[in-house]
């Protein structure tokens, strides 16, 4: 039987509270060429180091609405009083043509894609929790970063607490140790999910 076998992409969403190692491994997974890594658009004001069009597109408040009234949006969420959204007509062609995309949402951002009116972008979910090993670890971590105030750490760590609550709504949890531990782990799901046999054409 000598039969071509070709697949539609993997949409892999990965949540996780701020601070719980998911940045770090969506930037060693953004490295690799495995997939296209999906730039969001936000109204938060950009961090020192961080690029326009490249760790978000940086939207004010009316480009923001103007946009997701044109439908552009897959998804948008406000998210610790800033509004986040993922591009649709990037999402829906790569994954048309075969090329898995990642996302990093968070957990309102994931449940509005597995509840999707389109079949094809729910059958594309492969959605995936970063779990951090602990309140006080995450508080730590957090505290290193220094992006943050005291009184936004204590925001986000209101809203972590609230979000671990929710790991079981997802297909996959990985539970944060080093980056090279969490990046294998994720490497595994990513290779079993590219052999469901739900995800093949047969041509
Ligand atoms: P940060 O401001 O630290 O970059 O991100 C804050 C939170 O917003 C993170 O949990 C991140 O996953 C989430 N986020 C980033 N982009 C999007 C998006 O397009 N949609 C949703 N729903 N959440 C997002």
């Amino acid at each position: 039987m000598n039969k071509e076998f070709s697949r539609y992409g993997i949409l892999f969403v990965v949540s996780a509270p701020s601070g719980a190692g998911k940045s770090t491994l969506c930037d060693a997974l953004r490295q690799t060429s495995d997939f296209v890594y999906s730039v969001s658009c936000t109204t938060r004001p950009p961090r020192a180091g961080e690029i326009d069009g490249d760790d978000y597109h940086f939207l004010s408040e009316a480009e923001f609405a103007a946009r997701a009234n044109a439908g552009e949006f897959l998804e948008h969420a406000n998210v610790h009083g800033k509004y986040y959204g993922t591009l649709r007509d990037p999402i829906l062609r790569n994954l048309h043509k075969g090329v898995d995309v990642l996302i990093d949402i968070d957990t309102q951002g994931a449940a509005a894609i597995r509840a999707f009116d389109d079949a094809f972008v729910r059958q594309a979910l492969a959605d995936v929790f970063i779990m951090p090993p602990d309140l006080e670890e995450l508080r730590r971590r957090l505290t290193k970063r220094g992006t943050e105030t005291a009184e936004q750490i204590e925001v986000r760590l209101v809203t972590a607490a609230r979000e671990m609550e929710l790991w079981r709504e997802y297909r996959y949890t990985i539970i944060s140790r080093s980056v090279e531990e969490d990046l294998l782990k994720f490497r595994h799901i990513m290779g079993a999910e590219r052999y469901l046999s739900g995800r093949m054409i047969l041509t």
